[in-house]
């Protein structure tokens, strides 16, 4: 059995902030992290265009660095976008916290090129967007781009070494230990560990070990929606008078006929389509590098669902949609917005002649109708025609789509605004307590708690 003063599960942008955080202030840190170290990170599928092989544990989404490791490293500086935190932070303590990790992230190599600052560029795409019904929200970010993320986190990674926080590679927390309400500590599929705080922190990864950990322990968690849709791709030039600007233009829309919320997501502009194994499906994602790894743009088409009473699990519900498109595919789907609307599959030879070329070669041409509901086709149909009005070109019968995309946010843990929970000692954060869905979010989440750790060892807070 081995003690430390706080103990960390999960090495993502939350915990790895966390860590950071309470060792700069001489806290003794345990990091226990069920995927590889940074260097051991390597998918089988490494091109992105082979078979997922659903390795137990996925490298690109487990080990040092987290799912932020090979994601598209936008830092979106916004107090909206990216999770709950605002439920529990007030505005200004966020942007304080918000300047922070972003300062953090300079000094570990970020660029300092900020897009969605041209202010007159930003008021024209917002007076197309809104003669259109569409919503546009305009927010500075930073790209670090894939290859950028990566070497940021090879700088923080020595910097972990040099502040002798104790970190376990390949080692999976299994129980998290509480008597009497208070935290005891964790243990592992190898030893046991015991402190006085515990920050929980496993993302997508683990959400749900969270959620069976928080049946065990009692405490007390709220549904969030479940976002299901398409992966679009497209020539870059149709989006770059968008993407120029402000890199992911965030564009919201309400469909005529449900009233449901759609949103652009994930813009990639000259990027490359990829798949992600999720804990036990095969859904699709994108990125892009700093420099242009296609002529194609690609983003997620999302459809958000709040289920009602009696419902409560709308994880399993975008599983079972994924499932299928798997069961008929064996991984992604891929058809032309031309061949969905005229109710016919694409085939090898219909992707083979078309003018946009799929950079997820592995994607199966086949009929993403027979996947997914007719609420969400009729929802996606009417936003890409929508788009087509300030981006002429988007919903050409060339269009790819992949399917599915699917975004499950782990059920909302119950905390305080120190995101504690009602385990005396025992913090939920980042992703996968269902408090935050990005790679800024999730780190703050990380700072507001090691900041009450550290207020509760009596050492002053300079945040
Ligand atoms: C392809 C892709 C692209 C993305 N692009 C962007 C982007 O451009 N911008 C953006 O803001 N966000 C992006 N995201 C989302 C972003 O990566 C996540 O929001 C962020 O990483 C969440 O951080 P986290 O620390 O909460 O969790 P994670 O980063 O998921 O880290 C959790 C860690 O905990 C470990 N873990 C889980 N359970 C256990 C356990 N029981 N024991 C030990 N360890 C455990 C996991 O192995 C994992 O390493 C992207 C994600 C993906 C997959």
């Amino acid at each position: 059995m081995k003690t430390s003063d706080a103990i960390i599960v999960g090495a993502g942008p939350a915990g790895l902030f966390s860590a950071i955080e309470l060792a700069e202030a001489g806290i003794e840190v345990t990091l226990i992290e069920k995927g590889p170290d940074l260097k051991r990170r390597k998918c089988p599928a490494l091109d992105y265009r082979k078979i997922c092989l659903r390795c137990p544990v996925c490298p690109l989404i487990s080990g040092f660095g987290g799912a932020g490791a090979f994601s598209d490293g936008k830092i979106t500086l916004s107090h909206e976008i990216g999770g709950n935190l605002r439920r529990y932070i007030e505005p200004d303590s966020f942007i304080r916290l918000m300047n922070h990790v972003d300062q953090r992230l300079l000094e570990f190599g970020a660029p300092r090129k900020l897009y969605g600052t041209d202010d007159e560029a930003i008021k024209r795409i917002k007076y197309e967007a809104q003669k259109n019904g569409l919503l546009f929200v305009p927010t500075p970010i930073r790209h670090l781009g894939t290859d950028g993320g990566f070497k940021v986190l090879e700088k923080m990674r020595n910097y972990v070494e040099k502040l002798g926080i104790d970190i376990h590679f390949n080692e999976r927390v299994e129980d998290i230990v509480a008597e009497g309400g208070e935290v005891k500590g964790v243990r592992t599929n190898r030893d046991e560990y015991r402190a006085k705080f515990v920050i929980v922190a496993p993302g997508r990864a683990g959400a749900t070990w969270m959620a069976g950990q928080a049946r065990k322990l009692k405490l007390e968690t709220y549904p969030n929606p479940v976002d299901i849709g398409v992966r679009v791709e497209l020539p870059a030039s149709i989006m770059d008078h968008l993407t120029k600007v402000v890199y992911e233009p965030k564009l919201v829309y309400y469909s005529q006929k449900f009233d449901d919320k759609i949103r652009t997501f994930c813009v990639n502009p000259n990027g490359v389509v990829v798949q992600e194994f999720a804990e036990d499906v095969i859904t699709v994602n994108g990125f892009s590098n700093t420099f242009p790894t296609s002529e194609n743009t690609n983003f997620a088409l999302l459809v958000s669902t709040s289920f009602t009473e009696p419902f409560k699990d709308p994880i399993s519900f975008g599983k079972s949609i994924v499932r299928l498109a798997n069961l008929i595919s064996g991984g992604v789907l891929l058809q032309r917005l031309g061949d969905l609307i005229r109710g016919r599959r694409s085939t090898d030879k219909r992707i083979s002649k078309n003018p946009v070329k799929p950079t997820l070669e592995s994607a199966i041409p086949g009929d993403i109708s027979f996947v997914l509901p007719y609420r969400y086709l009729v929802n996606l149909i009417e936003m890409l025609e929508t788009l087509d009005k300030i981006a002429p070109g988007v919903a050409s019968p060339y269009t790819l789509l992949y399917g599915v995309e699917v975004k499950f946010y782990s059920n909302r843990i119950k905390v305080n605004k120190s995101l504690e929970t009602d385990i005396k000692g025992l913090f939920t954060i980042g992703d996968g307590a269902g408090i935050t869905r990005g790679l800024l979010h999730s780190a703050i989440s990380g700072l507001v708690a090691a900041s009450e750790i550290k207020r509760r060892m009596g050492i002053r807070n300079e945040n």
